[in-house]
Parts: C-alpha cells; structure tokens; sequence
C-alpha cells in the first residue's frame, strides 16, 4: 500500500477522466481545500488511447431527450469557451450541424428544433421536401439527395480534433498539478466489507485512494465487474414490468471511415467550412455502378477533416455479439483491427456521400482502408450512468455518446466534492429498476 492515500484516483485519460481531473483540480485550487496534485490519473496505455483518441468528433445537441439536450447545450458552451482549456487548444471547429431527415422523422424533429428555442440554443428549422432542397442547394450547389423533408441546422456545435483535444485537456490539468500516469493498468480493486474502495490494485503495485472515479469508456464493464456491480440489473420498462435479468452492458460496432480527398475543397456555397452533414433517409442506395445497397433506412454524417486526411465521417453502428463472460474487451489494443468499421460499410458510406454530393461521384476508389471506427459499450437504454455507485467511487459510462461530452466533468467535479448536479440528476443508475427512462422517439435510426 502507499504511504499517503491518494485522495482522487481517475481511471482513464480519456475526454471524461481528463475533464473530470482538470476541473476537479480547479475546484480545489478555488475552495482552498486542496489542489492538482490531490489527483491522479491512471491509464493503461495513455492519453487518448480509448475512444476519446478515435471519435469522430462531432459536437451536436440533436437529441430527442430533453435532458441530453440540456446537458449537451451545456457541453458546447464549455466547448465554446475557455474554461475547457482553451477554445483553441482543444481543436474546437464550431461549424455548426445539419440534421436532414425523412417524414418518418418530421415531428420528432419540428418537436427537438421548438424544444431548442426554448432553451435558448441557436437552430433552424426547414421542412417539406422543395424548401429542404432549396436551403441545402443554397449551401451545397452540388446537393442531390432526395426526399429529405426536414431539416435541423444548429449554429452550434461541429466537430473537434479528437487527439488535440485530448492533449489540450491533459497539458491544461498537468499544469494545475494533476498527476497523469501513463502505462499503468488497474488490475482490481480492494474493497472493504463496508463497500468502500480503499485502494485501487495496479500492475505497478495498489495506491490506497480517497475517491475513485472510473472513466474507462469501452472498458467499463471491466472496471463495473471490480466494484462488485451486477452484469445484469432490474430494469422497469414503459409497460411497468420489472425485469430481473437485463444485462447492464453490451457493445456496438461505431463504423466510421475517411475518404482521401483534399479537405479544402470539401467547402459551402461561400468557401466557408461547412456544418457537419448526418442524413437519415428512407431512399434506396445505389453504388456507383448501379447496384442496390440498400432499401432499408440508412444515414451517414461526415465532415472535411485535416486531421483524417479527408472527408470523414460514420455510419449507422452494428450491434456485436461480445460473450457477456469474455475476460476483457479491448478495443483499442491489440484487437483494434477486429473492432473495425468493413467492406459493407465502406460501399454504403461511400455511395451515401455521391447520393448527397455530384462532388463525390465515382470516388469510391478513395475510401482509406486504414482500420477505422471503433467499439462503444452501451447501457440497457443507450443512455449515459453518472453517479456514485458506491460511498467513494463515481461512475462515468457515457453509453458512447459523451466526446462531445465535455462538460460532464466539471460537473461531475462538483458533485464529488458535495455539490450535486441537477443536469447529471436524469442519468442515475436507479432509473433503470424505477422505470424513470428517457423518452423514445418515434425515428427508425438508433442514433436518435
Ligand atoms: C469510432 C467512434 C466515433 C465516435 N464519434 C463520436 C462523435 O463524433 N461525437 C461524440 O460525442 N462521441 C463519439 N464517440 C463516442 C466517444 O468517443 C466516447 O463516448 C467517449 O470518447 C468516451 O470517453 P471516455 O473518456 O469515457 O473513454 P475513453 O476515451 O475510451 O478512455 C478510457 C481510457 O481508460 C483507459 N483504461 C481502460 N481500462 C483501464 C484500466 N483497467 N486501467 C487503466 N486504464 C484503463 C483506456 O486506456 C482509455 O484511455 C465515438 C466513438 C467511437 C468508437
């Protein structure tokens, strides 16, 4: 055991462990009551090795959930400011994003735009299917998909540099004097009869802690296991029956891809960086020989990106068969390549860019066969877990949606130091056993 206990131990330096250490450090400077070096990141590999180092990057508020949109809202505005560690610093490109749906989609979207307005968050809101043409030919003369008939411009948001970002965040919470340890694998946990974590168990040795927060990403079925946590939990469902047997995590293939273009000329109607596009369609695909890809719903988003090389962007993600009992996922290691976006999604992401632009037809050939994408473990309602799980350890699951997520750790921040947070209040673990689940909407697209 180690001399002094450690009062914060952070597993994982990703966007969540780093925000959370960085305003967690702030905030103690700003109390008095302690300081950087009272915390202490952990990560098995190092910065960014996780998700947070591979997202796409985008930064949206697009939810149909009330309380992701407000805890997005508050995410940009961190984004946006300097309190993260510098707008700039964090590879922060606000650029706005587009959300262009079928009809199936038009309530829900009309509802999402009406709910931003009320919260002050800047959008605009086009619908029937010649006035959706109209706004995106005058941004993208080349605009050729059809059957889009609504549309969402957010003026905020867009997308930032995923590794830059994360170094930002880590050079910014070293120099409040947090202690970031690469190459340092927590093993276990030792946990007295109380509950209560008394040190965490590493392959360099155990350093007794105060509090541990678990910001593992794709990992943190692992890190759940540790704390004694069920691998399947009681879940009430919209119908007012309890479920005894529901797994708490399962995992999906996030497939994403990079088309080597020059970004520059991946430009709007004025020259200008464009929003991030995400179409969600109901038209049938078709490569660039003629051949159907698909009938089904599909949707793409992408973006110009110097950091890709290209033009990047994903894919709906494919649900994986990971075995509940499988000793470790590791997505981002070794097995990397087996957790990649294939041939499939390349034909239909690539053919889903020319079914929006003339620009990009014929350039299928250009699709980077670099292995890309990534793993997301997912909660039973695909919504994030913030809270204390037991007297002195926070867990933050974000259910794959939280790159853009900044904000969750200066409020994560608060509460470990006794302030709770209203915004993180919708995303308790007890929701699942009281039925108090987010809202469903009425899309056929599992990112809404
Ligand atoms: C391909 C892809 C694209 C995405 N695009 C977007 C997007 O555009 N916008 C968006 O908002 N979200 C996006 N996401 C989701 C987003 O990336 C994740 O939700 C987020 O990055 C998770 O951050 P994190 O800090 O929780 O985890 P991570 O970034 O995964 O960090 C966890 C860290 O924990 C470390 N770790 C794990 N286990 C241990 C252990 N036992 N001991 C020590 N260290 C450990 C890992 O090495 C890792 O560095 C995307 C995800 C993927 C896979």
């Amino acid at each position: 055991m180690s001399a002094q206990p450690t009062p914060y131990v952070v597993i994982g330096a990703g966007i969540h462990g780093l925000s959370t250490a960085l305003h967690l450090a702030r905030e103690l400077r700003a109390s008095g009551g302690g300081s950087g070096s009272d915390v202490m990141v952990l990560d098995k590999t190092g910065v960014g090795a996780g998700a947070s180092g591979i997202a796409c990057g985008i930064v949206r508020n697009n939810y149909f959930q009330p309380a992701m949109r407000r805890l997005m809202a508050h995410s940009v505005e961190i984004w946006e400011s300097d309190a993260g560690a510098g707008a700039a610093a964090l590879g922060y490109h606000p650029v706005g994003y587009l959300q262009l749906g079928p009809e199936a989609m038009r309530a829900d979207v009309r509802q999402i735009h009406a709910e931003q307005q009320a919260i002050g968050y800047e959008s605009t809101y086009v619908e029937g299917e010649p006035a959706c043409r109209d706004y995106m030919r005058a941004l993208f003369p080349d605009w050729q998909a059809e059957g889009v008939t609504c549309l969402l411009h957010e003026k905020r948001g867009g997308f930032a540099n995923n590794r830059t970002s994360l170094r930002g965040l880590a050079a910014a919470a070293r120099a409040e004097g947090v202690q970031i340890r690469a190459g340092v694998e927590v093993t276990g946990l030792d946990i007295a009869a109380s509950g209560t974590v008394r040190a965490v168990v590493t392959d360099q040795g155990a350093i007794d802690c105060g509090t541990l927060v678990v910001a593992a990403g794709p990992w943190v079925r692992d890190l759940w296991r540790m704390l004694e946590l069920p691998a399947l939990i009681s879940l009430r469902g919209p119908d007012g029956v309890l479920r005894t047997d529901q797994p708490m995590w399962s995992y999906w293939l996030v497939q994403e891809g990079t088309l080597k273009v020059d970004p520059d000329t991946f430009t709007d109607s004025s020259g200008a960086e464009p929003p991030v596009v995400h179409l969600d369609t109901d038209a049938p695909l078709y490569d660039e020989t003629g051949g159907l890809v698909t009938d089904h719903p599909w949707g793409i988003y992408y973006k110009p990106d110097h950091n890709f090389g290209g033009v990047q962007g994903g894919g709906m993600p494919r649900r994986l068969d990971v075995p509940p009992d499988a000793v470790a996922v590791d997505p981002y290691g070794p097995q990397h390549s087996a957790y990649t976006a294939g041939e499939d999604f390349a034909r239909l992401w690539t053919a889903g860019l020319a079914h929006c632009h003339r620009r990009f037809t014929g350039l299928s050939h250009l699709f980077s066969r670099e292995p890309s994408g990534g793993i997301g473990c997912f909660t039973p309602d695909s919504f994030p877990v913030f809270d204390l799980v037991a007297e002195n350890a926070y867990v933050i699951a974000d259910s794959n949606h939280g790159y853009k997520m900044l904000g969750v750790g200066a409020l994560v921040a608060k509460e470990l130091l006794g302030e709770p947070q209203e915004l993180l209040e919708p995303f308790r673990f007890t929701r699942y056993e009281q039925g108090a689940l987010h809202p469903t909407s009425r899309s056929p697209f599992p990112w809404s």
